[in-house]
């Protein structure tokens, strides 16, 4: 019989309130096209702090971590299983597994668009309880049961299972990008918010053509991370006041504004704020709220003069997890993670995030 540590959430608590209680479970057999992975990076994510503050609802008791690289342990029947892609899943392979979509739905069939599935399940908080069968639906934890019919990829070897976690930020600004009709080569780029969606959104547009990358956000030591990874210039917002940050943006633009402005704060004043940074004919998206923050006043005549192209964007499909691959595969990314707890500190790990001293934490069971 193989026994799991897991990290169980019992109920909706602050980080503070140390939530996470470890335990030891018996890992059930698997059923036919079951995968059971011994976890080898969990990756805390914002949505992780936000569930903890009640702005993203999970089922409790519940397994969290969502961001996750598992070696294949074992695989359940003697039936053959296989990826995303159609490659066939071998024990011992290293994956990950997305949200899965019921590709039935309206939103799915009609309009197309996986990503907003209307019966989505993703492991770390929705699949089911941690209180029913199979227990161990998250990524905080020693062992992960994967149901059959799962998403997964099996990821290339040369890849540092490091980026593959960071990959669900990239994958959302993947999908941004695909949303806003991608960058003319050359583009002046904003980026709101210095957390590891506005970094990989900093990367991407570099990737994609951006011939200026503009970084705002805080702490100073992310700031810095973005400028190692190729941000031209930053601004940290503990220093410099929202006036003065549009001004900032307007000098290092001709005065006219940056072609692309990418939100990735989740602070409702950013929107505002980076209407006023956006060029006549700019493009302006939406991607850091993904908890309900409340709301903001702006001034709509901005948008109608500026003919500014508001658009929001929603995690992502599989397509854009596996075209970010080959961004994941380009550029080393592993310093991006800059802390490892073991399970055991689950509570250290996730009041790290909340303080943002973190920019991306792993659990390492
Ligand atoms: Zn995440
Ligand atoms: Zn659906």
């Amino acid at each position: 019989m193989v026994m799991s540590r897991v990290a169980v959430l019992p109920e909706i608590r602050v980080p503070a309130d140390r939530p996470f209680v470890l335990e030891e479970v018996e890992v059930p057999p698997l059923t036919t096209g079951a995968v059971l992975g011994r976890m080898v990076l969990a990756g805390v994510c914002g949505t992780d702090v936000h569930i903890l503050h009640g702005k993203v609802p999970v089922r409790t008791p519940a397994v969290l971590g969502h961001e996750n690289v598992a070696r294949v342990e074992a695989i359940g029947g003697e039936d053959e299983i296989r990826d995303v892609t159609g490659k066939v899943v071998q024990v011992g392979d290293l994956i990950t597994w997305l949200p899965k979509s019921c590709m039935q739905c309206y939103n799915c069939t009609i309009l197309g668009d996986p990503s907003k599935c209307e019966k989505r399940v993703g492991y770390g908080g929705w699949v089911v309880p941690a209180d029913q069968f199979p227990y161990l639906v998250g990524g905080f934890s020693e062992y992960v049961w994967i149901l059959p019919g799962s998403d997964l990829v099996v990821l290339p070897p040369d890849l540092a299972p490091e980026a593959v976690v960071l990959g669900d930020a990239l994958r959302i600004m993947v999908h941004g990008l695909e949303r806003i009709g991608g960058l003319a080569y050359g583009d002046t780029v904003v980026v709101q918010g210095s957390g590891a969606v506005g970094l990989m959104g900093a990367i991407l547009a570099r990737d994609a053509g951006a011939g200026q990358v503009i970084v705002i956000g805080a702490p100073a030591a992310r700031l810095e991370l973005a400028r190692e990874y190729g941000a031209d210039a930053v601004i940290d917002i503990t220093q410099v006041p929202a006036t003065e940050r549009i001004q900032r943006v307007l000098a290092l633009t001709n005065g006219r504004g940056a072609d692309v402005v990418f939100e990735c704060a989740g602070v409702p004043a950013a929107v505002a704020e980076g209407l006023e940074m956006v060029r006549v004919n700019g493009k302006y998206m939406i991607a850091g709220h993904y908890g309900d923050a409340g709301t903001v006043s702006l001034n709509p005549h901005l948008i109608n003069k500026k003919q500014i192209t508001i658009t929001g964007v929603w995690s992502a499909s599989n397509r854009h997890f596996l075209r970010g691959l080959h961004l994941l595969r380009k550029i080393p990314l592993e310093k991006l993670v800059t802390h490892r707890f073991p399970l055991a500190q689950i509570n250290e790990a996730v009041l790290a995030a909340e303080r943002q001293e973190t920019l991306k934490a792993v659990i390492v069971p």
